[in-house]
């Protein structure tokens, strides 16, 4: 996900390139009018827009400052030389939004663009309407040319408009997929965390429901975990998560799903996949976790996992599909650690009594 600064500049990046090519044609288009002054300050946005376009990456908070400071300046020349009904002076509105909301693009400068840039503008902008609206042009262009660059200016204003709403809309999606993929992950060991994988247990659920497929839930437990961390201590313990995470991760298929369901125990969630099958995985996964060599200051941490496996039956709960497997592996680890224990079949709902 991008960072809200690099949205920031990659916006920048393509103002300034839209800005830069906009003020080419003006500056050809007052030279042809006769505007030889206007011409010549065209020039000067066309190189500042070019400065802003090399600069943005390494000095974005200057980037802004002067995107911010040609754009004004620009409006108060343009209505100075060429008049109020030129409607360069719209231009101005649009830095009141964009330094409100988007602010610096650092937290330091942040308070500077919002005063000076975003409140600057709109005082300047008022302050030019209760003046400027009958200024008499120092370079008069005809009526209609004037009325076309109004409407020009105009729906420019629009499209800058619909842009930075655009790029606020993409900064707050942003800013929502990141906290959702933080409400969904575990941070230690970056699986789905209990929340996020009981959402997919119950949509397996459904699916099993509406089409029959089958549904096999394994919960693992590291053997003797409080023993590793008494020993080697928590953050080896954490160590020892973070690897047991990335074996099971990396011993299902794509479409499995492996979550940290409490301190030491994970989910594997097998969606269409029948016992015989889940048994195989689950013996896979346990000997890949026993093979599988963690170190710390101390020397080395053997690992071992129970595993209980459960199977969907017609009928039952997420909540006792999910404690046969907890029974399962309860007994595994009754009966020495390190294995496999598959769930004995929940016990069959009674047919409904047809006689009545
Ligand atoms: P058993 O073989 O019966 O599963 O024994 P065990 O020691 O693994 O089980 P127990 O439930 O007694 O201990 C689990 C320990 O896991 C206790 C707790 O301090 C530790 N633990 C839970 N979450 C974390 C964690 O995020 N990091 C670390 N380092 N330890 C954790
Ligand atoms: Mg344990
Ligand atoms: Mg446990």
């Amino acid at each position: 996900v991008d960072s809200h600064r690099e949205i920031l500049i990659r916006t920048m990046s393509v103002v300034a390139a839209i800005a830069g090519l906009a003020h080419v044609i003006f500056l050809a288009l007052f030279w042809v009018m006769g505007a030889a002054e206007l011409a010549w300050v065209n020039v000067l946005s066309v190189a500042t827009y070019a400065a802003c376009f090399r600069l943005v990456r390494r000095r974005p908070f200057l980037t802004e400052a002067l995107m911010g400071l040609e754009v004004v300046l620009h409006g108060l020349v343009a209505v100075y030389l060429i008049g109020w009904q030129s409607g360069f002076h719209f231009y101005i509105m649009l830095v009141v939004p964009t330094a409100l909301v988007s602010g610096g693009i650092n937290k330091r400068d942040d308070l500077v663009v919002r005063w000076v840039g975003g409140v600057g503008a709109g005082l300047l902008y008022l302050f030019m309407d209760a003046t400027m609206r009958d200024w008499v042009p120092v370079n008069p262009l005809p009526a209609q040319v004037l009325n076309a660059l109004r409407t020009f200016n105009l729906a420019g204003t629009f499209v800058i408009l619909g842009l930075l709403a655009l790029v606020y809309r993409q900064l707050i999606a942003q800013a929502e997929a990141v906290l959702r993929h933080q409400a969904c992950t575990d941070p230690l060991t970056q699986l789905k965390n209990r929340r996020s994988v009981l959402d997919v247990i119950s949509h397996e659920v459904a699916a099993f429901q509406r089409q029959g497929r089958s549904l096999v839930v394994i919960i693992a437990d590291v053997d003797h975990f409080k023993m590793i961390n008494d020993k080697h201590g928590h953050l080896a313990g954490d160590g020892v998560l973070q690897s047991v995470a990335k074996v099971l991760q990396g011993g299902v298929r794509s479409m499995d799903h492996v979550a940290r369901w409490g301190g030491e125990e994970f989910l594997v969630v097998l969606p269409s996949t029948d016992m015989a099958e889940a048994r195989m995985v689950a013996e896979r996964l346990r000997a890949c976790v026993a093979a599988q060599v963690c170190h710390s200051a101390k020397g080395p941490i053997p690992v071992t996992m129970t595993l209980g496996v459960a199977d969907l039956h017609a009928g039952e709960s997420v909540e006792q599909l999910i404690s046969r497997a907890d029974q399962a592996l309860y007994q595994g680890k009754q009966a020495g650690r390190n294995q496999v224990v598959v769930a004995e079949s929940a016990p069959q709902p009674s047919p409904p009594n047809a006689t009545h």
